[in-house]
């Protein structure tokens, strides 16, 4: 029977809404061979899934998913085979967490300066034992306030990208995501490429900033674009990865076990990081 793998899945960890148990579940069920839960900026969900699969016919390579500040937007940058207790991720994670309550504070100072106040300890009482507060739970503080008479309003008339109260998150630069993967024992790879803008006419510039890999096999990208990054990744020596991008019931149809990638990959991937490793210790 042909094997096959998948390695770029979110779980209920980041914005998917599937547990890692019940990715891993699934994945026996469509009988993959290997996973990887690539959460969006956390590794949270690492231990669980070390759990799940103990004992399982199924491997599991550990893996996060880093959004990146990128002229167009946001690139994403996904780590595989990482630590996740090395302290580079803890510290990303205390970064993260930093930024958040930042743009709680700035957002407030924002609103007060538009006539509509809301107090940063209303925001924390909304979002109760939560450790990140985010706009949700400024929107809650403004429907409380009489402000707005729904979460949506909030969003709509002051939260929303390019509205007064609109704050952009903190992501780090592709080079420091690339970082904080290598120190956590990990190799970078760009995810998406042909889906993010600006990346396949970029694709050499970001190369060169040091990453590892790139996730060619992926439900959005055509054919020609598949085989194009393959050769991109071929001439340069670098990995090839694939996954589905699969967030569980929140997207539509869920891919996980649909969406497949052959076996091979990994098999050239485990040889590419023995390889990775012997260099690193040169
Ligand atoms: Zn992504
Ligand atoms: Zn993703």
């Amino acid at each position: 029977m042909k094997k096959y793998i998948d390695l770029h899945i979110h779980s209920t960890n980041s914005d998917g809404s599937w547990t890692p148990s019940r990715i891993v579940e699934r994945a026996l069920k469509y009988e993959l061979s290997v996973i990887s839960i690539t959460d969006h900026d956390t590794v949270s969900g690492i231990p669980e899934t070390l759990e799940a699969v103990r004992g399982k016919n199924l491997d599991f390579v550990p893996g996060i998913e880093i959004s990146t500040k990128w002229c167009h937007g946001r690139m994403h940058i996904l780590g595989y085979f990482i630590d996740h207790n090395s302290p580079s991720l803890k510290g990303l994670s205390t970064k993260l967490g930093d930024a958040r309550k930042e743009r709680v504070l700035e957002t407030c100072r924002r609103l007060a300066e538009i006539g509509k106040p809301v107090s940063p300890e209303l925001v924390m009482k909304m979002a109760g034992d939560s450790s990140s507060p985010g706009r949700p739970h400024i929107a809650n503080a403004m429907v409380k306030m009489g402000y707005v008479p729904t979460l949506q309003k909030a969003f709509d008339l002051y939260l929303s990208y390019g509205k007064p109260g609109y704050v952009p998150r903190w992501s780090p630069e592709p080079e420091e995501a690339i970082d904080i993967i290598h120190n956590a024992g990990g190799i970078a790879v760009i995810a998406h490429c042909s889906v993010t803008e600006g990346c396949m006419e970029r694709i050499d510039n970001i190369i060169e900033l040091g990453i590892d890999g790139i996730e060619a096999y992926y439900p959005a990208h055509k054919p020609h674009e598949i085989k194009k990054l393959i050769d991109i990744a071929k001439s340069h020596n670098l990995a090839i990865t694939g996954g589905s991008d699969c967030h569980g019931m929140t997207r539509g149809e869920p891919l996980l076990g649909i969406y497949k990638v052959p076996y091979e990959v990994y098999e050239n991937l485990v040889v590419f990081y023995e390889n990775f490793k012997l260099k690193d210790k040169l």
